[in-house]
């Protein structure tokens, strides 16, 4: 496979505090992948909390360039031939995964919904994230979303829950969901949900540690809130497991290995009458564009990640009062950030000069 991986850095606009760690880069992974000359493109988000990194990434992709030659268009045999060399590296997995959706559609002419056969009206509202601060900080900044976004993620898991949740509720009245990163006990977990359900909570995420399942099915036989796992499940095999101990799921590219993978994981979670979320990891819009393509599919987006970066490369789906818009171009419709800029300057240049230069015309056209 003609596969080449590049350094991808992106810079949170503040730090990003949740109940077990803090962060303010991302070090994630740009896959291109040329199918006799057209390219498709990917992102990985290596989570080191997953086990991945950056360089495990970048192995990762030279081990698929080097050994799986296949059909670019058999996405279903290429995963599965990815699944069977290596068992973890999902997120190198997805950016490949991805690469392979836009590829085809770039050869098909059709945006990648299109493919899926999915109606881009469906894709539902995403939620922006809050991370975790001083109450009065959160709650200003949870004002200041709000006009914007319809749905705010409130993270939790410190002493301070209820007093933060208090105050972005007197902040706000848009719709509200909290994610504690498995930061509780079963009984902390019962006392505080029960604390916050007056605030009007549309759901909680990840109570618990992940693998205690039994304490997850406990805590939500004593609370009124659904409880939706992430940390929980990572791919489809974990959901039958999950069935009567959780109301629903949050998928993410990043943990799966991609769009296919999700797909599987849709169905199945509906199969077992689960509520699906999508989800995503600190992302451009690259990757929250793949992800954006199946998102008709859920329930509840969470996809976000490229709304807290200052440095987003790419345009792609746009989110418009808080509704994810997908883009129309072929493929995942992902293309650089000042396209339309960096198209009109050569023009321009081109027009004005009496001796117009070749090479930015080309520079334009390589990254098209
Ligand atoms: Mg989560």
């Amino acid at each position: 496979m003609d596969l080449t991986a590049h350094a991808l850095d992106l810079t949170l606009t503040t730090p990003f505090r949740i109940s077990r760690s803090v962060q303010t880069l991302a070090h994630n992974v740009l896959t291109r992948i040329d199918g006799d000359g057209v390219e498709g493109i990917g992102e990985a988000a290596p989570s080191s909390y997953n086990g991945e990194r950056r360089e495990s990434v970048f192995m990762a992709l030279s081990d698929f360039g080097e050994h799986i030659d296949l059909d670019l268009d058999l996405i279903e045999d290429i995963v599965n031939a990815m699944d069977r060399r290596l068992h973890a590296n999902a997120a190198a997995k997805a950016s490949v995964d991805m690469a392979l959706y836009d590829l085809l559609g770039k050869r098909l002419g059709a945006p990648v919904y299109q493919l899926l056969g999915l109606n881009p009206d469906r894709a539902p509202l995403t939620s922006f994230t809050i991370g975790i601060d001083e109450p009065a900080v959160m709650a200003r900044k949870a004002k200041e979303a709000a006009k914007t976004y319809k749905v705010l993620k409130i993270k939790i898991g410190t002493e301070r829950d209820l007093e933060t949740v208090r105050a972005i509720r007197e902040a706000t009245d848009v719709t509200l969901r909290v994610d504690a990163n498995a930061a509780w006990t079963p009984k902390q977990a019962i006392r505080r949900i029960r604390e916050l359900e007056p605030y009007d909570i549309e759901f909680v995420e990840q109570p618990l540690p992940p693998t205690d399942l039994e304490g997850i099915r406990f805590v939500r036989e004593h609370v009124a809130l659904p409880i939706i796992v992430d940390e929980s499940c990572v791919t489809e095999s974990d959901i039958p497991g999950l069935v009567g101990a959780v109301d629903g799921i949050n998928i993410k590219l990043m943990k799966c290995g991609g769009i296919h993978h999700a797909l599987r994981m849709i169905h199945t979670a509906r199969a077992h009458h689960l509520k699906v979320m999508l989800g995503c990891m600190i992302e451009s819009s690259l990757a929250i564009t793949a992800a954006a393509h199946i998102s008709p599919l859920v329930d509840y987006a969470d996809l976000d990640g490229h709304l807290l970066i200052s440095d987003d490369p790419w345009e792609g789906v746009a989110v418009e009062e808080g509704r994810l818009v997908l883009p129309e171009r072929a493929g995942l419709g992902v293309r650089p950030r000042d396209h339309d800029a960096r198209r009109q300057a050569v023009a321009s240049a081109a027009s004005s000069s009496r001796h117009p230069r070749r090479a930015p015309r080309q520079e334009v056209e390589e990254e098209e």
